[in-house]
């Protein structure tokens, strides 16, 4: 993250490198939550596959899957909220998911992203199959592990999305944005050294600029 090594003074701003007019310190929770548009696409999409999709095809019970991709939705901070709905479910089994969403909300959903998840869920997917037996013998089988491990997905693809979309996909694209990078910092020291000359030459040493931290985009954009 971009706060994390500003810190070690490897980068020269500490902030989003994708969002750059908002000027958050990019952080690991920040990666998740970032709000430029193609940060949201890419975290939709995300959502989708992860939860919508390959939880599902786990016979994921839909009212824990609607719980989960409703909670997401404001935890990950994206427009687009999924309706209330209502399913025609046996009140035991929506009991038991709304014990496990509250133990949840107590643990928090930022922990739920990171594969820190209410035993309580199990519970509710028990009755849910109980409810409607499935005809896939895997199914019921190893499922917190499974939905653990899709979940765990979220994280992973934002990272890796986040990668691409600032170091490029392909190694060429990675070598033209690490030479633009290079480029940059030149004219950023090339600039300071530029302003410690002119202070030095009318005595103001005292006035020396510094290079604000937001230079860095004011450049790359
Ligand atoms: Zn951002």
């Amino acid at each position: 993250m971009q706060a994390f090594l500003h810190k070690q003074m490897r980068t020269p701003s500490p902030y989003c490198p994708i969002c750059t007019n908002s000027f958050l310190p990019e952080t690991a929770a920040h990666v998740l939550t970032c709000q430029h548009p193609s940060a949201i696409a890419a975290c939709l999409t995300t959502l989708d596959q992860c939860i919508k999709i390959r939880c599902k095809s786990a016979n994921t019970s839909p009212i824990i899957l609607h719980c989960w991709d409703e909670c997401l939705h404001c935890e990950l901070g994206l427009p687009d909220k999924p309706q209330h709905h209502k399913f025609q479910h046996p009140p035991w089994i929506e009991a038991a998911v709304k014990e496990a969403r509250q133990h949840q909300n107590i643990i928090g959903w930022n922990g739920f992203i990171r594969g820190i998840i209410s035993s309580k869920w199990i519970h509710a997917q028990h009755l849910h199959l109980k409810a409607f037996p499935s005809k896939d013998p895997k199914h019921g089988k190893g499922w917190a592990y499974t939905s653990t491990k899709h979940i765990l997905q979220l994280g992973i693809h934002s990272w890796k999305w986040r990668n691409e979309y600032i170091y490029g996909k392909t190694i060429q694209e990675n070598r033209a944005k690490a030479c633009k990078s290079v480029i940059v910092l030149m004219q950023i020291h090339h600039l300071s050294s530029l302003g410690f000359q002119l202070c030095m030459k009318s005595h103001l040493t005292y006035a020396l600029p510094k290079a604000p931290d937001n230079c860095w985009h004011g450049f790359i954009t």
